[in-house]
């Protein structure tokens, strides 16, 4: 996933910041296992914030917004009948988030 600033620029506002941390900054979103997943749109359809689009050609779900991902939200790992969704380890994204919260104090 791209870090570039130009990214945060694309993103809606209320996706743009956590916390006051730059979104695109926070490695928090899902990843599919392309092998398990049988392009059902379970988790799609689950998802509030577009995270998840539906690739035609592949007939299976891939995620077109990373940045839209609620950090620490993992609910839609419950909705997929294969498994086939995963997150990074909660603790080291704790960690990378109190980092960044050197650079970017609360407001
Ligand atoms: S974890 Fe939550 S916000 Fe992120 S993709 Fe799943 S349902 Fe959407
Ligand atoms: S719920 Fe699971 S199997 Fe269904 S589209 Fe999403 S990732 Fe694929």
């Amino acid at each position: 996933m791209s870090t570039q600033p130009e990214v945060l620029a694309e993103l809606d506002e209320k996706y743009q910041r956590y916390l006051g941390i730059p979104r695109h900054l926070i490695p928090w979103y899902p990843g599919i296992d392309e092998e398990l997943c049988i392009g059902c749109k379970e988790c799609m359809n689950f998802c509030q914030d577009e995270v998840y689009a539906f690739n035609e050609e592949t007939h299976k779900v891939y995620v077109a917004n990373p940045w839209h991902c609620q950090v620490y939200c993992q609910s839609c790992t419950h909705a997929c009948p294969r498994d086939a969704i995963s997150f990074p380890d909660r603790r080291e994204v704790k960690a990378r988030i109190r980092e960044l919260r050197e650079h970017y104090p609360p407001a």
